[in-house]
């Protein structure tokens, strides 16, 4: 064997106690991590098909739909973003994409990957976008797709889309949402909304790792992706060479990774079995205590957070009455300096929250609430060392007033007479 360098081998992964409070990724819930410890089995082990049958039945929960294509993609969330979008459209195909905000940049992006021509209208972050508005739009650009996201984490902003299935169905356009930061923490109807495809992440009010990106597509969304697989198949059959009027990807071909989830189970990929367990329980844990009440506790947790960072000073960045209920973005005070202050966050208190990107950079902090940290202990600590963290800097507090905000919010929120107790 040839010589090689001399390796100085580390020690085993041992991560510092943290308490991550910012955008997301979030902690995740320990019977998560328990899952994912939990022994590996083969890709056509019954217990395998048992276990992804479960998991496509617990998302249709999440999701509130009884579409029958509930799977996951295997990959963070922008995998299953890029599966519904690549699947859904052919190149040369219009897509509108509504932007209020990174993400929706992000949908423009991969939408022109996929060789579509793209059209957006924009808002100004902290805002969101008017029905009226996209139908507008809608009736002007004539799209295939509508590509809209629901909540989008730059800004904390919170699209409602409840008014925006009967505008894409009056005008013959799919419409599909990238839920990854608003999925369990603010309502969601897949079916009463009228979508036809929506893709998630777990690692923000889902309380998971990211790596998994659930992901459902309606009846009409299906058979659209079935008829790009029959002309790639009579393409291939026709020995014909015309490129660009299918899905390139393999990976991502949703065709594909339906036939693996259906009854037929054909090969595909090889379950990232780990991250299915995973998935499998962030659904499951939601079911458990209730999808209303899981939104509830966000509701709760996100409302005390707003008072406790009021009650610290601080103004709140957007339009507040459509925020997010798991995220808030606040205005960093002048003279604190931004990235100093997070990172005194994490070194004297072990707790992690976020800046911004693009316009907001350096300008805002976003605190998050989402999933397992959606819980009073963890609002009331994230206050306790800002608190601590901006009178350090000289932004001037009244000691107490943030913990008494949020905690009088907790005293006063309680749920059929009961204490709310997370
Ligand atoms: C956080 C977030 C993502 C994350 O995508 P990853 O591929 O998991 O990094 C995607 N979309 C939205 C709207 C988000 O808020």
């Amino acid at each position: 064997m040839p010589e090689t360098a001399p390796i100085t081998v580390p020690g085993p992964i041992s991560p510092p106690h943290r308490l991550l409070m910012g955008p997301g990724p979030v902690d995740a819930y320990p019977s998560v991590l328990s899952a994912m410890s939990a022994r590996l089995v083969g890709q056509y082990d019954p217990f395998m098909t048992r276990s992804m049958v479960e998991t496509q039945e617990l998302y249709r929960h999440v999701w509130g739909t009884t579409a029958e294509a509930s799977v996951l993609v295997d990959g963070t969330s922008r995998a299953g973003i890029e599966a519904a979008i690549t699947s859904l459209v052919r190149p040369g195909e219009r897509v509108l994409v509504p932007i209020f905000g990174r993400f929706g940049h992000l949908l423009a992006e991969i939408a022109e990957r996929a060789m579509a021509e793209v059209h957006t209208i924009e808002v100004p972050w902290g805002q969101v976008v008017t029905p009226s508005a996209i139908e507008e739009a809608v009736v002007r650009v004539r799209p295939t797709l509508l590509a809209l996201v629901q909540g989008d984490t730059s800004t904390t902003m919170l699209q409602p889309l409840d008014e925006i299935g009967d505008i894409c169905e009056r005008h013959g356009v799919l419409f599909y949402t990238d839920a990854t930061a608003s999925l369990g923490g603010n309502p969601f109807e897949f079916d009463a909304w009228g979508l036809d495809a929506a893709t998630a992440g777990l690692q923000k009010c889902l309380g998971g790792p990211s790596g998994s990106s659930p992901t459902v597509l309606s009846d009409r969304a299906v058979a659209v992706v079935r008829s790009r697989a029959r002309i790639e198949a009579g393409i291939r059959e026709a020995g014909d060479p015309v490129a660009g009027d299918f899905v390139r990807s393999n990976y991502f071909d949703l065709g594909m990774i339906l036939d693996y989830w259906g009854p037929r189970r054909l090969n595909h990929h090889t379950e990232a079995t780990s991250m299915l367990y995973a998935a499998r329980e962030c659904a499951r844990l939601i079911a458990l205590e209730g999808r209303a009440a899981v939104i509830a506790r966000h509701v709760r947790a996100g409302e005390a957070m707003l008072a406790g960072v009021r009650a610290l000073g601080l103004t709140v960045f957007g339009d507040v009455a459509h925020k997010m209920s798991n995220v808030v973005a606040v205005k960093i005070p002048d003279g604190v300096p931004g990235d100093v202050a997070r990172a005194a966050m994490l070194e004297d208190f072990g707790i992690e929250i976020g800046t911004s990107f693009g316009p907001l950079h350096g300008r805002v902090w976003r605190i998050g609430t989402m999933g397992y940290n959606a819980r009073r202990d963890a609002v009331l600590a994230t206050l306790a060392a800002l608190e601590q963290v901006l009178a350090r800097f000289g932004h001037p507090v009244r000691a107490g007033a943030a913990h008494e905000a949020a905690a009088d919010h907790y005293r006063g929120s309680a749920v059929d007479g009961r204490e709310a107790t997370a």
